[in-house]
């Protein structure tokens, strides 16, 4: 079990600005951050696990402490292949609270070893999230400021039919 390493799991459709902060103050703690798409995720979403996960690897390529994964199942035993023992998350608003709070409680029941780690989100992120860009995007609003430049770019081409 390897005390080191922390999955940061989500949807991440799209990764933003949010996201990347988690990330980059997460890998000041651990020494090896994977983030881990859900595959359950798919279904509704706009991007697919595949382009999310190229869209993640092109922010962290130049960063061998940052692997970009997805996982199909439960977290828990997705976390124990992986011979890591803690989950990454991030909270933003009091609303995060209630959810993860559950979640944070059921994976611990079932699988004791599991801790999730909760890390505040940056004040500049407090109001960011993957479905409130999508929103803007597709009303062909600027979400420049708020998501990397890669996946600006992938929004622009994916509504630009519309
Ligand atoms: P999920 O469907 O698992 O909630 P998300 O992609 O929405 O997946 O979020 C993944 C994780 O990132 C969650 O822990 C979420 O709280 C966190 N997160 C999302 N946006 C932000 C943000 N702006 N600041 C901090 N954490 C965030």
């Amino acid at each position: 079990m390897n005390r080191h390493i922390a999955i940061y799991p989500g949807s991440f459709d799209p990764f933003t600005n949010g996201h990347l902060d988690i990330v980059q103050r997460g890998l000041e703690i651990f020494e090896k951050v994977i983030v881990a798409v859900a595959c359950n995720s798919e279904k509704n979403s706009l991007f697919s696990v595949k382009e999310r996960m190229k869209l993640i690897s092109e922010l962290v390529t130049d960063n061998p402490r940052v692997q970009v994964d997805a996982f199909d199942g439960l977290l828990v035993d997705y976390v124990v292949k992986k011979e890591a023992r803690v989950i990454l998350r991030g909270l933003r608003a009091v609303t995060d609270f209630e959810f993860e709070f559950q979640l944070a409680q059921m994976n611990h029941a079932v699988c004791e070893q599991v801790e999730t780690l909760f890390m505040m989100t940056s004040p500049s992120c407090a109001y960011l999230s993957s479905s409130m860009i999508k929103e803007v995007s597709k009303l062909k609003g600027d979400v420049s400021q708020f998501v990397p430049p890669c996946v600006h770019q992938a929004l622009q081409k994916k509504f630009a039919r519309d």
